[in-house]
């Protein structure tokens, strides 16, 4: 099926008992035995959830993986695939990832003994140049978050398949919409779901999809046994919400794109990073493995002080963290999400004080470009 059918039915059949065509939502901790040692498949809520196999089962689709399994949080589930390892592993991860990601795996997963290689994985070399005798795992974002830089995924996923390595990727900006790793090859993707797939701004939510039994049956076994489930009612949205991602996906792209046009003929705008700009490095790149652009533009602006009043004066646009939603948001990374990142690392990928991510929402484009014109003025 394609990907706008898949989107609204994957995983959902009508309900057995009324024949209700949406999903309910399953609210039960618990479930009955009609006999000793007898049940149907459903024992225990954070073991078995109608409403979140069901939201497991559309994402997975919407991957082209073959199993999704929910968490509680974009963190929760990068949490995780953390225990896929052991004490004494490495893991390579991309240098710019989301500032949360740094902190779980820096400031918290160190003290487990594993150990973690930052490296700009924009050039495979790096990956490559970094790999040790104990090396478990190669960790990408693509776009990175917040200066939209690209892996080569096709490149990531020969090399690990050739080095025995498990790929992982945070697909969180794309969507699977517009990128698909697994059909290049990647064993995991993840998503914070709070973000497109959710898309509504209103739960907080995370997904692992793989194609690989292995990889599943541990991470089911994790999901039950650590126990960060989400709830029925943030699956429930979140089925919900996706079957509307295509529509959603394409006007974010399409306003994106003019508002980078937009930006980048600003006098007080020193340079523009979207990877849908002909001058991106690696537009190419992102022609090749993604089928759009997405809804993320960072902007460098001339100073700090235009950063800041166009953060102030903004009415359309909201100043908070997240991204994804339908309505358009402003981030100023140094200050807001990223700011556990020391300051050598931040400077070393061009992430300053000038910097304002912009995730545009899906209002009418140019009530947004005139929101940033009187802004900035
Ligand atoms: C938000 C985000 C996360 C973390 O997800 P939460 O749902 O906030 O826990 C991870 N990766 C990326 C790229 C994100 O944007």
């Amino acid at each position: 099926m394609g990907f706008s059918t898949d989107a609204i039915h994957a995983g959902q059949k009508a309900d057995l008992e009324t024949g209700a065509v949406i999903t309910p939502v399953y609210l039960t901790s618990t479930y009955h035995q009609p006999e000793l040692g007898v049940h149907k498949g459903y024992e225990y809520g954070r073991t078995h959830n109608l409403t979140r196999a069901a939201l497991e089962a559309n994402i997975a689709t919407l991957e082209r993986g073959k199993y999704g399994i929910a968490f509680a949080s974009g963190l929760a589930a990068i949490h995780s695939l953390m225990s896929l390892l052991k004490s004494g592993d490495h893991v390579i991860v991309t240098d710019n990832v989301y500032g949360g990601t740094y902190r779980l795996f820096e400031l918290i997963m160190t003290d487990f003994g594993i150990s973690f290689s930052w490296v700009d994985t924009s050039d495979v070399k790096n990956i490559l140049a970094e790999i040790k005798p104990n090396t478990k795992m190669v960790y990408v974002e693509t776009p990175t978050n917040p200066m939209l830089t690209l892996t080569d995924l096709e490149a990531v996923a020969n090399l690990c398949k050739e080095k025995n390595l498990i790929s992982v990727v945070d697909n969180t900006f794309m969507s699977p919409y517009f990128q698909r790793p697994i059909e290049l090859g990647i064993d995991i993707v993840l998503h914070s779901t709070t973000k497109y797939l959710n898309g509504h701004s209103d739960i907080i939510g995370g997904i692992v999809v793989t194609g690989v039994e292995k990889i599943h049956e541990r991470l089911r076994y994790i999901q039950n046994a650590a126990g960060a489930v989400p709830s029925p009612f943030d699956c429930w949205l979140t089925l919900r919400s996706t079957k509307t991602l295509a529509v959603r996906m394409d006007r974010h792209n399409e306003n994106a794109m003019k508002i980078a046009e937009y930006l980048k003929k600003h006098p007080k705008v020193k340079k523009v990073f979207y990877p849908g700009l002909p001058e991106h490095p690696q537009h190419e790149l992102a022609k090749k493995q993604m089928s759009g652009f997405g809804g993320m533009i960072s902007v460098e602006f001339d100073t700090f002080e235009t950063a800041k009043q166009f953060l102030n004066n903004a009415k359309v646009f909201t100043l908070a963290e997240s991204l994804g939603g339908v309505e358009s948001l402003l981030c100023h990374p140094i200050s807001m999400t990223h700011a556990s990142v020391p300051k050598e690392k931040r400077e070393k990928f061009g992430l300053t004080e000038k910097l304002v991510r912009f995730s545009v929402g899906i209002e009418d484009v140019e009530d947004l470009i005139a929101d940033i014109e009187q802004a900035i003025k």
